[in-house]
């Protein structure tokens, strides 16, 4: 038997719709400035320029959301609702035809943003971790998968804050689409089993506080709902 200096950290897991088993999470990949709208309004050429990832940590995943503590050391944290693409079949340089066949299912998820550490990583060239990788920065609905529905290409995708309507727009508004880019990252990584893929997010984005309360959908996925609560730590 195994021994352990400390207990391993505990497993990512996230529920998946109409079925008792878990989606365990390997990692966590997301695309920066996948629409016209959000890339003009961070001062972006929305262009189609090539698109670009960045990471988070594992267990920065919040499976069906709930309440999370408000993040240290900003005060500008921002939510980014996406669609979520859930692995669930391994690969390298996937060409596109074949890309949508190593997708597991979908969900909707929040890229949440410390946007002033993130804005200050840009001007200096210094990495994103800082204002993207914070704990409890991935909240996810439960995972629908694929052959249970069939995403519509211009599904409505959206968020309140505290019932205001703050971003409302289509899937088919991405830059870059699912098995576009599966095909790009795959050539970056080998993608596995329990990759989640964070797409972009819409125009929109905004401030929000500790207290504030947040509901986002897709059509045809489940809501994420999410409620900021004060940590009750100095930052
Ligand atoms: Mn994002």
């Amino acid at each position: 038997m195994t021994s352990y200096t400390f207990t391993p950290p505990a497993e990512t897991l996230i529920p998946v719709t109409g079925s008792a088993a878990q989606f365990p999470v390997r990692r966590i990949y997301c695309v920066g400035r996948n629409y016209a709208e959000h890339a003009r309004e961070m001062g972006a050429d929305p262009n189609r320029e090539p698109p670009f990832f960045f990471s988070k940590p594992r267990d920065a995943v919040v499976p069906d959301g709930g309440d999370i503590p408000f993040p240290p050391a900003t005060s500008n944290l921002q939510h980014e609702v996406e669609l979520v693409v859930a692995i669930g079949m391994g690969g390298s340089d996937i060409p596109e035809p074949d890309a949508l066949a190593h997708v597991y299912g979908y969900a909707t998820g929040i890229d949440f943003t410390r946007r002033d550490l993130q804005t200050l990583a840009r001007e200096k060239q210094h990495p994103w971790e800082l204002g993207k990788g914070m704990d409890h920065g991935a909240p996810i609905s439960a995972i629908v998968p694929k052959v249970a529905h069939t995403l519509a290409n211009d599904a409505a995708i959206w968020l309140k804050v505290n019932g205001e309507l703050r971003q409302s727009s289509r899937l088919n508004q991405m830059t870059w689409n699912v098995a576009e880019i599966i095909n790009r990252l795959s050539h970056f990584f080998a993608l596995a089993p329990g990759d989640l893929i964070y797409t972009g997010t819409p125009g929109g984005v905004s401030t929000v506080l500790a207290g504030d309360s947040i509901i986002c959908g897709i059509d045809g996925l489940p809501q994420l709902e999410v409620t900021l609560i004060q940590s009750g730590k100095a930052s």
